[in-house]
This record gives C-alpha cells, sequence and structure tokens, in this order.
C-alpha cells in the first residue's frame, strides 16, 4: 500500500510556513507500513489542486491531504476533491448541527460562509474535528482512498490519531522496521563503497546512506507482512 500526501496553500509555496504536515504524516504512516512514495504542495488554485489530486490517483492507494477546508472562499479542496472522484457536494445534517451547536456553545455569531464546513461529498464518512470547525473527512472511489484534513497542525494531528490512524489500520497489510545508525569519521561516498556489495540489487533490507553536517547516516529498512 502507497500513500501521497498532498499540502494545499499558497503559504507553503510563498514560504510563510514550513510544511511540518507532510512530515507528521509520512512518518506516522510509515510507522503504519504505508510507504509514502510522494509529497506534492500545491496553492490554493482549483485547477492546480484538481490535477494534483489526478496525478496522485494515478500513483498512490492512499491519498492524504491538508489545508483548504475552512470557510473562505480560497478554501476550495473539498469541492475539487468530490468532483474528482465523481461525487458531488451535499449538506450534512450531522455537520450543520454540529456547527451551531459548536458556534453557540462559543458564543460566537455564524457568518454565512461559515456554513460551507456543514456540506460534505454525498458518499463521504466525515471526520469530525474536535480542535476546531472545520470537518475531515474519507471518500473511497475505483480502490483508492483519499482523506482530507484541516490544514491546522493541531487540529490535523488531533484528527489523524483518533479517527484516520484506525481507519487505516484496518487496511494495513505489512509493517516497516527501520533503523537509523550515525557514522563518524567516514564520509558518504565511502561509506557507500565499503557497503556497495550489499546495496547492489537490494530488495529487503534496503540501505541507504545521508550526508549530513559532520556526519552521516545509514539508515536499513525492512517492510514485513
Ligand atoms: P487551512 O486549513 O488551509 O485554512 O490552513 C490554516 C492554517 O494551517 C495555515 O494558515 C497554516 O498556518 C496551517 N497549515 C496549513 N497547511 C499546513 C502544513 N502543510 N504544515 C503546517 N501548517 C499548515
Ligand atoms: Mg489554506
Amino acid at each position: 500500500m502507497t500513500a501521497e500526501i498532498i499540502s494545499v496553500g499558497t503559504e507553503l509555496l510563498l514560504g510563510n510556513i514550513l510544511n511540518t504536515n507532510a512530515q507528521y504524516l509520512s512518518q506516522e504512516l510509515n510507522a503504519l507500513g504505508i510507504g509514502v512514495c510522494y509529497h506534492t504542495v500545491v496553492g490554493d488554485n482549483p485547477q492546480r489542486v484538481r490535477r494534483a489530486v489526478d496525478i496522485a490517483r494515478q500513483r498512490a492507494d492512499i491519498i492524504i491531504t491538508t489545508g483548504g477546508l475552512g470557510p473562505t472562499l480560497d478554501d476550495l479542496t473539498k469541492e475539487t476533491i468530490a468532483k474528482a472522484m465523481g461525487d458531488v457536494i451535499v449538506e450534512n445534517p450531522d455537520c450543520m448541527q454540529y456547527l451551531k451547536e459548536n458556534y453557540a456553545r462559543a458564543g460566537r455569531t455564524m457568518t454565512p460562509n461559515n456554513l460551507k464546513q456543514a456540506y460534505m461529498p454525498s458518499r463521504a464518512i466525515v471526520l469530525p474535528n474536535d480542535a476546531g470547525t472545520a470537518p475531515g473527512f474519507a471518500l473511497e472511489q475505483d480502490g483508492k482512498l483519499i482523506i482530507a484534513m484541516p490544514g491546522p497542525p493541531r487540529e490535523m494531528t488531533r484528527m489523524f490519531e483518533l479517527q484516520v490512524k484506525p481507519l487505516l489500520q484496518k487496511r494495513q497489510d505489512s509493517v516497516i522496521y527501520y533503523r537509523m545508525l550515525r557514522m563518524f569519521g567516514i564520509g558518504e561516498s565511502s561509506l557507500e563503497t565499503v557497503l556497495l556489495p550489499l546495496i547492489d540489487g537490494q530488495t529487503d533490507p534496503t540501505l541507504a546512506t545521508y550526508a549530513k553536517e559532520g556526519e552521516c547516516s545509514l539508515r536499513i529498512a525492512s517492510k514485513r507482512a
């Protein structure tokens, strides 16, 4: 099972914020035995988000998006994913009730654009948001599973931990074990030369060398059913 992470947000492309969501999700997915094959970052532009989703559907089994689920006009991820997956957006009564209760509890007045968050793809499994107002969702089509979560890291990590992880664990077909060995006094190219007989034609475990400042490391990874 392979995954692609699509991070939606023009602020990421402008370099205003660091893509910590992709790092967190990669660590979590790999720990579940789901190999992450691609990270894509795309701005808040429906045509480009659509293209990113279409490409991801061709090369990954699971697609996880973060960002663009909020109430404002530039939050277009939900509508775009629904179209790409051959679905339509409809009002979701549970989301509507949750949204109204949430605003009433907080003593805040809802503006008309907030209602947008009560609309969901018709076939979606809704993922409630414990830490904010924008719910996430999971949608499956032709054996491809797409999971959309909000951008704020606090909301996203909580949603992943409580709802997405159990959902993925049910589908888990393997686990990935890995160890990082830190090397001192040997450069990356010398290390690779020494290990070449093991690296040549490797299948499992796999070895990979990484150069860092002042040291290099060796990653040994094995995937098992
Ligand atoms: P959004 O859900 O697109 O409205 O995102 C709201 C906020 O979440 C952004 O302004 C960022 O501060 C944060 N955010 C969105 N995407 C990411 C990401 N990939 N990594 C870290 N923070 C993010
Ligand atoms: Mg955004």
